[in-house]
């Protein structure tokens, strides 16, 4: 029989790495996975369905919802985006470690149900100001933008004491490791 997987949850300020710290960790290591959500929103090109999203109706959307098939879901800019609780069962039941990257009220949805089985994890950046420099080099924000997103990272940073454990984003290899062994339960930072 497979050892039951983990859900490792994600959260940290825009511009931290997330999205490029677990694609590495996801290329590394076959037995982690992304959760797929369920949407309402169009395919975009390159998109395939069941890849990162299941792309569905909002009937559908709205049949799961009350039949109390969704864990969570939120409305965003006009579309619909939940997680089932299928997804999730099968991945870990199955063995395999489901990486979600949510922000904290997500996360603390996720938790609430699957608290043995989840691993809530805090990505920091070396600094403010090398954050700064990440949200500038990505160069999608205007000045004003990037100056709202560093003052919503302090306040993220505040809440980093709910996660289990803290991780900084110096490198994205090592980070990504770091992760790892911290999954496979081989470190002991824990804050
Ligand atoms: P996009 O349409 O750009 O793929 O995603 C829009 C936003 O929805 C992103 O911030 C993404 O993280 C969030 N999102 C995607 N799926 C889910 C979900 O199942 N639950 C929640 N809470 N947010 C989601």
């Amino acid at each position: 029989m497979n050892k039951r997987g983990k859900i490792l949850i994600i959260t940290g300020p825009s511009g931290v790495g997330k999205d490029t710290v677990m694609n590495e960790l996801k290329n590394s290591h076959k037995e982690f996975r992304f959760c797929r959500s369920v949407t309402t929103r169009d395919k975009r090109p390159g998109e395939t369905e069941g890849v990162s999203y299941f792309f569905i109706t909002r009937e559908e959307f709205d049949r799961m919802d009350k039949d109390g098939e969704l864990i969570e879901s939120i409305e965003y800019l006009g579309n619909k985006y939940g997680t089932r609780f299928d997804e999730i069962d099968n991945a870990i039941e199955s063995g395999e470690n489901l990486i979600m990257i949510l922000e904290a009220h997500g996360m603390e949805q996720i938790r609430s149900h699957y608290k043995n089985d989840c691993i809530c994890l805090f990505l920091f950046p070396p600094s403010i100001k090398e954050l700064e420099n990440r949200l500038r080099a990505r160069g999608r924000e205007s000045d004003e933008q990037i100056k709202e997103r560093l003052g919503n990272a302090r306040i993220e940073i505040s809440t980093a004491k709910e996660y289990d454990y803290f991780v900084i984003n110096k490198e994205v290899h090592s980070c990504a490791e770091e992760i790892y062994k911290i999954v496979k339960g081989e470190t002991v930072n824990e804050s």
